[in-house]
């Protein structure tokens, strides 16, 4: 070989081999996330995962919406791997709008039940979350208690709190009253609640609550595990206000309470989606599963995850059985009812 050949030789070796280590170092050492979850205990996780896998994760923390704009103007050059969201119709509105791609997680198929995950894998549940009534027992009387449907009867005129419309957890929990009882009952149902709200919607679940002790109103319509927080709060009175209200599980005579989820997907053009699947294998396991009830107060999605005693509290209940993934068709009827019921 001549001298100037070996060179020529030398240097494609070169090149062919840090191309190969860049590919290489993409999907071995990095995981990007677009998650819609604010909480501490995610990043908790995340890090833990880092230390066990090497793995680096990137996380980029935005509203779940902007994180879906964002997603659709990357298109395949999305660095995104995985996408969380707080809620399953959200998830769903980013897998009709093929942000996504199928994934193969063990996990998901061995210990997700199925009305909590996409039926073609493309995202899971990775928490639950009912959402529930919320009500001063020294103000409402339990036998006043039974379902949503009943929240418009004409005793809960001026005593309902509830968040604005534009909220993702109400508007699933919308998509399911239409799932149940089609779009003419459930705008009367809506505008039946806008009659007996207290206020108009505004705040957050957790200002529903404090409302209630504020004399504003005597029922809120809140996720489960908003009282998780506010009953471990550092702040006394959030403590002192969670601790005066009581739980109750809606519509536990047919069909169930409406349960929500925090889900996980796979980005569709995930440049490290072998680490994605990591990740999401590592959520599910079964100390992930009980990290985030422990910190978050969420339920987990394994049944074989231990509850904690706060949940012993509350007591076991009945879910709405219909598949979460069924809700996708009712999103759009959901947001047209609300406007129309003036729920703002
Ligand atoms: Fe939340």
């Amino acid at each position: 070989m001549h001298k100037h050949q070996l060179l020529h030789f030398l240097i494609i070796l070169v090149i062919a081999t840090s191309l190969l280590l860049s590919s290489c170092s993409g999907e071995r050492d990095v995981v990007n996330i677009y998650s819609g979850r604010h909480y501490q205990i995610d990043e908790n996780l995340f890090r833990d995962f880092e230390r066990e896998t090497g793995i680096r994760v990137n996380l980029i923390k935005a509203d779940t919406d902007q994180l879906i704009n964002r997603l659709e103007m990357e298109g395949n050059n999305s660095p995104a791997d995985i996408f969380i969201t707080a809620d399953a119709g959200r998830m769903i509105m980013a897998m009709d709008k093929g942000l996504l791609q199928p994934m193969d997680v063990t996990a998901i198929k061995d210990f997700v039940p199925s009305g909590l995950r996409d039926p073609d894998n493309y995202w899971t549940g990775i928490t639950k979350r009912a959402r529930v009534l919320v009500y001063d027992p020294e103000k409402v009387d339990l036998s006043e208690l039974s379902t949503y449907e009943d929240l418009v009867l004409p005793h809960w005129q001026g005593r309902i709190l509830v968040r604005s419309s534009q909220n993702h957890y109400n508007q699933t929990l919308m998509a399911s009253i239409i799932a149940e009882h089609g779009e003419e009952k459930a705008r009367e149902w809506a505008a039946g609640i806008v009659d007996n709200m207290a206020r108009p919607p505004r705040g957050n679940d957790r200002d529903q609550v404090k409302a209630i002790a504020a004399g504003e109103g005597d029922v809120a319509i809140v996720n489960t595990y908003y009282m998780g927080l506010l009953l471990n709060s550092t702040n006394r009175e959030e403590r002192n206000i969670a601790g005066q209200m009581k739980i109750f599980f809606p519509n536990q005579q047919d069909r169930g309470t409406h349960i929500n989820i925090s889900g996980i997907a796979i980005a569709a053009y995930a440049p490290n989606a072998q680490n994605a699947q990591k990740l999401i294998e590592y959520l599910l396991s079964k100390e992930s599963q009980e990290a985030f009830a422990n910190n978050n107060f969420e339920y987990p999605v394994r049944a074989d995850a231990q509850w904690i005693e706060l949940f012993n509290e509350w007591g076991d209940f009945k879910s709405d059985t219909l598949p979460l993934d069924q809700l996708g068709a009712f999103l759009s009827p959901a947001t047209i009812v609300f406007n129309q019921a003036g729920w703002n």
